[in-house]
């Protein structure tokens, strides 16, 4: 599941008791007034023991996701790597990524080369393998952790790991497939490519037709990063 973690506290035994295996957490700042002003009203205390009690009721995945942005939260990427330090989760950074509309400023723009640097003075870097995992098997893991590059810092009880859209684009490796607020299966973030599973599914349509409608949606993925991504997450879904 991924979530903004605002609730988790309070949701993280029921979750867990239910079967969940797997949270993603957005956590884009560790500072009060900053993490407020970019929620518009969150409390960053709130997220901070929600991921303590998932880590509590026995989450074995649990990942942070921050994505940087220069000039918003880039002197923040050491405390965040230091998360990994004492917590046995995942800390991701993500690659900010100009989508949505004209309003992204592309200045925000933060290389993971360069938050890879800063973490490396923090101490020895471990690269970890696709196949690393605490509970999934290597085929299930590598599949469902898609592109991060993960590292450990020595002696740290976490990871983390590096998603880089950006700098390091990784179409061939994609796998997901997004259902937007709409009903329609999307193929791509940036270059859109719909299969409208609304209509198909409300024409009561055999196994096979539903099938054949996530394969198409599949095959519209594109080769390599392309469009401007006109759309904005709340329409495309997470
Ligand atoms: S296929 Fe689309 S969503 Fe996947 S990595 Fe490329 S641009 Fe991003």
């Amino acid at each position: 599941m991924t979530t903004n973690g605002v609730l988790l506290k309070q949701y993280a035994p029921v979750l867990k008791e239910a079967g969940l295996m797997r949270l993603n957490i957005s956590l884009d700042s560790l500072k009060a007034d900053r993490f407020r002003q970019i929620t518009r009203g969150g409390r960053v205390s709130d997220v901070l023991q929600g991921i303590d009690e998932a880590l509590r009721v026995g989450f074995k995945e649990v990942k942070i996701n921050m994505v940087v942005m220069r000039g918003t939260n880039e002197d923040e990427i050491e405390d965040f790597a230091r998360i990994s330090l004492e917590k046995p989760l995942e800390v991701r950074f993500i690659e900010y990524m100009a989508f949505g509309c004209r309003m992204i400023e592309e200045r925000k723009f933060v290389p993971n080369k360069e938050v890879m640097d800063r973490i490396s003075r923090l101490g020895e870097l471990i690269p970890l393998g696709k196949e690393f995992t605490p509970i999934l098997g290597p085929r299930l893991s590598a599949m469902l952790r898609g592109p991060a590059k993960l590292y450990r810092l020595k002696g740290a009880m976490g990871t983390f790991g590096f998603i880089s859209p950006v700098s390091q684009p990784f179409c061939g490796d994609c796998n997901r497939l997004r259902l937007t607020s709409a009903g329609k299966l999307r193929a791509c973030l940036m270059a859109g490519g719909e299969v409208d599973v609304k209509a198909i599914l409300r024409s009561n349509p055999t196994p096979e037709v539903i099938k054949r409608a996530f394969l198409e949606a599949a095959i519209l993925k594109p080769a390599e990063h392309s469009g401007t991504g006109e759309a904005v997450m709340c329409q495309i879904g997470g």
